[in-house]
């Protein structure tokens, strides 16, 4: 039997199944650093989303008491000092597969929003406005192209979906074989043939301001932007000035260089469609991270 502890929200459904299968476990979520600190060595697992940052101290303490396991509700491990535990021997899990379609679902409806003024019609509507003809020249995804930046999990979900639409679909993944139902091309390629253009890419230092002046540059005039993956992978004032020279006709942006954003002129533009990191949230998305989450614990300590 392991002890179990819940830094962060996961469904009930897991917490549950785990306990159905002999371990206990404590819910103990949105506890300051300190906290975590004095809480993770009493543990055996560690269960956190994004909220918990498990930076080297708390890793330490917790090497020293009883952890073995630390298992990550999600996709990207940038709140875990993951070098740093793999050198104290602490296993560090994710569930990457569980909330790929609830973010590329939300990629694509950026793409829709973008082309569509969904967020200005809506805010005005409310106001009592009716901007018919400022909202009538929409775009259609039909019969255009969408450029692809990263082809892995999300990325295949959100190409399906785009098929769908009668969009074309091309890709930019310098570690992905050609694609059936895409075209692999490099980067420029990309840049200049998108009508649509979306990110599904880590952000690390490779990956940072892939997208900066020179690429918006290298753009068609009037497409549309959308980053569901990480902030940091475009230079946001690379981006506003792109938006406002009209070469970018729209953005769809999930993710922040700082999150959440202070007084981010981007979130403000009435050209950019802002939703606040929520490319995970579903509750069929948050119930397959809570099964992944659940069956890597009882897997790991069986
Ligand atoms: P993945 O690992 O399956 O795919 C990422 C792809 O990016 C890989 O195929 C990799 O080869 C490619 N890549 C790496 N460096 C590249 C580069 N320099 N140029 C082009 N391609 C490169 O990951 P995924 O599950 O598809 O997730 C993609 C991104 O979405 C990650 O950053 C993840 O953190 C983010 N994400 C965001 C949310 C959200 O709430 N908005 C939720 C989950 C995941």
């Amino acid at each position: 039997m392991a002890r179990v502890l819940i830094c962060d929200p996961v469904d009930q459904t897991a917490l549950e199944a785990m306990r159905s299968a002999g371990h206990e476990v404590v819910e103990k979520t949105g506890m300051t650093p300190e906290e975590l600190l004095e809480t993770a060595p009493q543990f055996d697992a560690m269960v956190v989303r994004s909220a918990t940052k498990v930076r080297k101290p708390v890793l330490e303490a917790a090497a020293r008491g009883n952890l073995k396991l630390i298992v990550r509700g999600g996709v990207g491990l940038d709140n875990i000092d993951t070098d740093v535990a793999a050198e104290l021997g602490i296993t560090v899990n994710n569930t990457p597969a569980a909330s790929s379609v609830a973010v590329a679902e939300l990629a694509m409806a950026h793409m829709l929003a973008c082309s569509r003024f969904l967020g200005p019609a809506n805010l005005t509507m409310k106001r009592g406005e009716w901007n018919k003809k400022a909202y009538g020249k929409g775009k259609e995804l039909f019969g255009s192209t969408l450029g692809l930046i990263g082809f892995g999990r999300i990325s295949c979900e959100v190409g399906k979906m785009a098929g769908g639409f009668g969009m074309k679909v091309i890709f930019f993944d310098p570690y992905i074989d050609d694609a059936a139902d895409a075209q692999k091309v490099d980067l420029d390629t990309l840049l200049r043939q998108s009508d649509f253009i979306s990110l599904h890419i880590p952000h690390n230092k490779e990956t940072h301001y892939l997208l900066d002046a020179p690429q918006f540059g290298m753009m068609k005039d009037g497409v549309v932007i959308v980053n569901c993956a990480r902030g940091g992978t475009i230079n946001e004032s690379a981006l506003l000035e792109a938006i406002d020279s009209g070469k970018v006709f729209a953005a769809g942006v999930d993710v922040f260089e700082e999150e959440p954003p202070a007084d981010n002129p981007l979130v403000m533009n009435e050209r950019v469609v802002v939703t606040p990191h929520i490319g995970a949230g579903t509750a069929a998305a948050g119930k397959r991270v809570g099964g992944e989450v659940a069956k890597k614990i009882i897997a790991f300590f069986e």
